[in-house]
């Protein structure tokens, strides 16, 4: 038993758990999506914890780290939105799909105040095992209101020894009462070399492809690189590749589709399209670069970014479609009309 530690993370790490007499009570790990920044705090809080002489990474060994691989280490919680906690325990509801779909609505989506104040105890009596007392929140921007402020009293006045992980992508929804009581940590993405061979490890055949999608984020292009995903892009892509596509039966024929892939693949071709287009590179369909070449060439440049800005506009409300095929045959005949015929 080992602990989980991506290579990025490694040298941040050390750095941070080499001031561990230092530490403040709470720091929020800050930086983009699909780079393991919960992974790294689970690893910093299962390395303040662990029990081995050895003061820098966690051992893996002591009984500290068996009790935190297997979820129990009495000196730690982690609090997250019941939706999440109902996808990572992989629970099948014996009703049936419909039934499942019911009780997902009831989850909540945020961090609620009743879940900081089961908290209660855990934050004030004296910690099981002598040492830190670590609390991991994520996605730190699901706290609601009331949460924040029962989060708040405790930030103000913590115990000793005690540390508040917060995690989030999107430090811009937090409350500044929040950010203003933890210290700051940005995590970066890996070098692409770095990435690479990490996703290549994972036994992912086309690493840059899945990297170059997910834009530079490797946890992110591992969930690009699933085999059916890849297979649904490229006959999605194949759609747009050719000049005289029909739309209509193209729409028919992707209506069941995820509409948010379906829109994340149109967004980043007319993207690659027009960069084709200003620079002859192509940065998210790599394996389509020829037909993207092609098609570059015979677009109207201003009608694309019109098309662009179109298909952003189109993002923010594809949540609830009243009628996704109708919409996808659209945007798919505004795209062929970007498209100047030979
Ligand atoms: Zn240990």
């Amino acid at each position: 038993m080992s602990i989980e530690l991506l290579p990025w993370h490694d040298a941040p790490l050390r750095g941070l758990l080499s001031q561990r007499e230092k530490l403040p009570h709470a720091m929020l790990v800050y930086g983009r999506h699909g780079i393991g920044k919960v992974k790294f705090a689970r690893a910093m809080a299962q390395s303040l914890l662990c029990e081995s002489i050895n003061t820098g990474v966690a051992c893996g060994a002591c009984a500290a780290c068996g009790w935190f691989s297997h979820g129990n280490h009495p000196d730690f919680r982690e609090l997250k939105p019941e939706v999440l906690s109902a996808e990572d325990a992989d629970t099948e509801a014996p009703g049936g799909a419909e039934d499942k779909e019911d009780k997902e609505k009831k989850k909540s989506k945020q961090i609620t105040v009743d879940q900081i104040r089961e908290l209660a105890n855990f934050m004030t009596l004296s910690t099981h095992r002598d040492g830190f007392r670590i609390l991991l929140l994520h996605p730190a921007e699901t706290l609601n209101v009331n949460a924040a402020n029962s989060l708040l009293k405790t930030l103000e006045e913590p115990p000793p020894r005690t540390l508040i992980l917060l995690v989030t992508d999107q430090i811009g929804r937090l409350l500044a009462t929040i950010k203003s009581r933890c210290q700051r940590v940005l995590l970066s993405a890996p070098d692409t070399a770095t990435a690479v061979a990490w996703l290549q490890a994972q036994g992912i055949a086309d690493a840059e492809l899945a990297l170059g999608q997910a834009g530079g984020t490797p946890l992110a292009a591992l969930a690009f690189a699933d085999a059916q995903y890849q297979s649904q892009r490229k006959a999605f892509v194949q759609v747009l590749a050719a000049v005289d596509a029909d739309h209509l039966a193209a729409a028919q024929a992707f209506e069941k589709s995820e509409l948010v892939n379906l829109m994340t693949w149109l967004q980043t071709w007319v993207g690659d399209v027009a960069l084709s287009r200003l620079t002859g590179e192509v940065l998210f369909h790599r394996d389509q670069a020829a037909a993207i070449s092609r098609i570059a060439k015979r677009i109207d440049l201003p009608a694309l970014f019109r098309y662009e800005s179109q298909l952003r506009q189109t993002r923010r409300t594809i949540h609830h479609p009243l009628n996704p095929r109708l919409l996808l045959e659209q945007l798919l005949i505004s795209y062929s009309q970007v498209i100047t015929p030979l």
